[in-house]
Order: C-alpha cells, then sequence, then structure tokens
C-alpha cells in the first residue's frame, strides 16, 4: 500500500463539509469588507520568497519546498501567500488600478516542517492583503476582518495580542539595544537563537524554548523605541479597535516570523489548541511591494490557518451541520419502479432538490439502512402498487411522519415541506 507522504492528508467527504463550512465564512467576511479573490500560481520562482519572505527567516532558512524545475529553473512551493500576491502586483501594474486593492485568498501552503497537531507540511491557509494605505483605520480593519472571521466560524476564547514594531529608523535602534542585551545573555540562548542573534534578532522575542523566554522577559521593550510616528500610528490602531469594541492586548514579543514586516503586527492566540496556538497572525509590509520591484507600495495583511480552526472547532465542541445531505432518497423494490425513481430523481434535481435512489439491488431494509448512512430527510418506497397508483407514501425521518404524494407533484411537495 502506498501512504500519503508524512505532514500532508486526504480530507475525506466526512469531514469536506466542514472545509466548505469555514471557506465560506472566508469568502462571505471577505465579501463584507470589500475584498475580491486573488489565485497565485501554486509554485514561484524561488527569487520570489527569497526576496518576499526574506532571507533569514525559518521558512526560507529551513523550510521551503525547493527543488530545480526540468529546464534548471529554481522554484518553489509557496510556504506562504503574501510574497506571491505581492508579485502580482507587481507584475499586473495592479498599483494603477483602485487603492487600496483589497484581495483575499484561500490556498494551500508547504512548508518542510516537523510535523504535529496542527502543524503540517501541506497546510491551508485563509488571508488577506490590503494594498496601498498607509493610514492606520485600514490595519484596524484588517484586524477586524480577522475578527469577524472568527466569529463567524464560531471560535471563542482567542486573544488578540498586538504590537508595533516600528519603522526602518526606530527598529534599527532598538535593535541595536536588544543586542547588546542579548549578547550579555549569550550564553543561556538556545543554539537557534544564537544563530538568530546576528541575523534577525527580533525573532528571539517569539522563541519558544523556556530559557530563551526568561532572557526575553527582560529585554528592553520595542515600544520604549519606536519613533513618535509609529507610536502615533499604533495609538490610532487601538483607539479604532476601541470603537469598534475588538478587545485586544498590547504585547511587546510579537514580532512575526517574516521580515518584511513593519509598524503594525499582531496574532490571534488560542488556549485551547496546546503550542500550536497561533490561530491567525499579521501586520503591516510597507516595505515589500519595493523590495519585490514595484513602486513603492504600502500593505497589510494576515493569514489564517485552516487547519487549525478546524482542530479549534473540534476542540472546543463546535458542531457544524452537514449541508450535504441528500434530501430525497427512493426505494424501488424492482426494475420498473427502480426506472420511475430514475425519473422522479431526475425531475427533483432539476428542481434544485438533492435526490438519490438505489444503485446496488438492496433489499428494503438495507435501502433503509443507507438512506439513513446519508443523512436523508425523506425516503418514499416504490413498490408496483405505487406504479399503478401513480402515488408513493413519503416518510419523513425525523418524525417518522408519512404523506401520501402524486408522483406528478413531487418536487412541488418537497420543495414547500
Ligand atoms: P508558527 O509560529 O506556528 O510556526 P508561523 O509564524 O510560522 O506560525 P505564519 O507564517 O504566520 O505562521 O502563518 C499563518 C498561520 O498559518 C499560522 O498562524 C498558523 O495558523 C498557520 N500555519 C503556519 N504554519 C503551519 C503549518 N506547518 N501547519 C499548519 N498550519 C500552519
Ligand atoms: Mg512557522
Amino acid at each position: 500500500m502506498i501512504n500519503v507522504p508524512k505532514g500532508t492528508k486526504d480530507i475525506l467527504p466526512q469531514d469536506s463539509y466542514k472545509w466548505q463550512f469555514v471557506e465560506n465564512a472566508a469568502r462571505e467576511t471577505a465579501r463584507l469588507f470589500g475584498a475580491a479573490e486573488i489565485r497565485t500560481p501554486t509554485f514561484e520562482h524561488t527569487e520570489v520568497f527569497l526576496r518576499g519572505v526574506g532571507e533569514t527567516t525559518d521558512i526560507v532558512n529551513k523550510e521551503m519546498y525547493t527543488f530545480l524545475d526540468k529546464g534548471g529553473r529554481s522554484i518553489t512551493l509557496k510556504p506562504e501567500g503574501t510574497a506571491g500576491i505581492a508579485r502580482a502586483f507587481v507584475e499586473n501594474g495592479l498599483n494603477n488600478s483602485a487603492l487600496p486593492a483589497k484581495f483575499f485568498y484561500l490556498t494551500p501552503c508547504f512548508r518542510y516542517e516537523r510535523p504535529q497537531a496542527g502543524r503540517l507540511r501541506e497546510f491551508h491557509q485563509f488571508g488577506v492583503e490590503f494594498l496601498g494605505s498607509r493610514s492606520a483605520d485600514i490595519d484596524a480593519e484588517t484586524i477586524l476582518l480577522a475578527k469577524t472571521f472568527l466569529d463567524k466560524v464560531g471560535i471563542k476564547n482567542v486573544t488578540l495580542y498586538i504590537n508595533s514594531i516600528g519603522c526602518k529608523e526606530c527598529r534599527k535602534k532598538y535593535e541595536d539595544a536588544l543586542k547588546a542585551y542579548l549578547n550579555e545573555n549569550y550564553d543561556s540562548l538556545c543554539a537557534l537563537c544564537k544563530d538568530r542573534l546576528n541575523k534577525n534578532p527580533l525573532r528571539i522575542l517569539d522563541c519558544k524554548n523556556d530559557e530563551c523566554k526568561k532572557i526575553t522577559e527582560k529585554a528592553p521593550k520595542i515600544l520604549d523605541y519606536i519613533c513618535e510616528d509609529c507610536s502615533n500610528h499604533l495609538e490610532k490602531v487601538k483607539k479604532l479597535l476601541d470603537i469598534a469594541g475588538v478587545e485586544y492586548k498590547i504585547n511587546p514579543n510579537i514580532v512575526r516570523g517574516l521580515d518584511y514586516y513593519t509598524r503594525t503586527v499582531f496574532e490571534f492566540v488560542s488556549e485551547n489548541i496546546g503550542a500550536q496556538g497561533t490561530v491567525c497572525g499579521g501586520g503591516r509590509y510597507d516595505g515589500l511591494i519595493s523590495e519585490l520591484g514595484g513602486t513603492d507600495t504600502p500593505g497589510i495583511g494576515f493569514a489564517v490557518g485552516i487547519e487549525r480552526i478546524l482542530l479549534l472547532l473540534e476542540n472546543t465542541g463546535v458542531n457544524i451541520e452537514n449541508p450535504n445531505k441528500v434530501k430525497v432518497y427512493f426505494a424501488p423494490m424492482g426494475e420498473k419502479e427502480s426506472e420511475k425513481a430514475f425519473e422522479l430523481v431526475s425531475d427533483l434535481r432539476a428542481n434544485g432538490i438533492s435526490a438519490d435512489f438505489d444503485h446496488m439491488g438492496r433489499g428494503i431494509k438495507a435501502q433503509f439502512k443507507y438512506a439513513d448512512k446519508i443523512g436523508a430527510e425523506f425516503v418514499a418506497v416504490i413498490g408496483s402498487n405505487e406504479l399503478m397508483g401513480g402515488a408513493v407514501k413519503v416518510k419523513k425521518m425525523a418524525d417518522g411522519s408519512e404523506t401520501m404524494v402524486k408522483f406528478t407533484e413531487f418536487s412541488e411537495f418537497i420543495l414547500k415541506a
């Protein structure tokens, strides 16, 4: 037997309706905020991510699926959504379109990680990118969109953490102060953070290692270093979130993994799914578009991990109704009856009603069992009497009630039922 590759999963019909529920909530939330779907390729030239995601990140350093194609080009499966969208924005000259450009996406992502609960090698993200505005209201809107989505799917007990990591200028000052402090504690840092110290010291604030955590607790705080503009920007975001009634906590250790973030960064974190508690992460990335060769265009976005959302819904006992059940099931008792069922089913489907009948030549008991399994709402047994009489008894499975319905009025009856 051949198994799926490590860190990937089949999504079977018994679960796919839950995915559809989450994806529909994503689409609907995006619509409310005026965001339109964008789809970019599953793979890109590797440079898109080297320049877009940043060469010092974990993603680029260890997690990318990179290979040479048959033409000798370096290709990478997208590890996240933003860089490809930024590439598409530049390539298609979308800076000349109506700004801000508001995009959303639903996409598989690929990262070579150690698989565990909520951490896969192929996973899926819902995300948005708003490009073109420097204003703090678009930050607040982005956060509000994420919150609206989480509410819509029924996620509770998540904490919204926000922070500012400043702009290029003020962050430099902070990085120097942070590096000086961390250098004093160099020996106690984990191996990974020792390596990060010169490349991406901010990322150390985000380390899950207990020793590192102890050290970073006493580290200088970025909010003491950001410039007046950055500070005003954060205050405005906070004010707007207050107006929207969104609760948040300021957390100076939220820095996000990617190099391209500036100013506002945020995460929604859950206590209900263990170590992989971050369900949504995002922030402002004012330098990304120009880094990819476009005209200087600010942007902000977030990404939600769909698997983590589903895990969270499961762990908190949120029930998702399966909307894909068959409405009407016919149990025909012979060949002529089966032909009648075929005719009725076709008519129901033409009227937008899901319907099915026996295709296995099963006995009546087995047919009822099957109808139950597929969650049929109505079942009608067609025997020779029904064929002759032109009418059939329809059983409503929920309460067992039965109604005699003429074949010619079947769709009408179901539409009203
Ligand atoms: P983490 O700290 O958990 O590794 P990250 O900072 O790498 O997260 P992002 O790049 O911000 O994550 O991705 C956004 C979201 O995508 C995360 O909040 C998470 O919900 C989800 N995600 C990231 N990596 C994985 C993965 N390997 N498997 C499943 N979901 C993931
Ligand atoms: Mg990661």
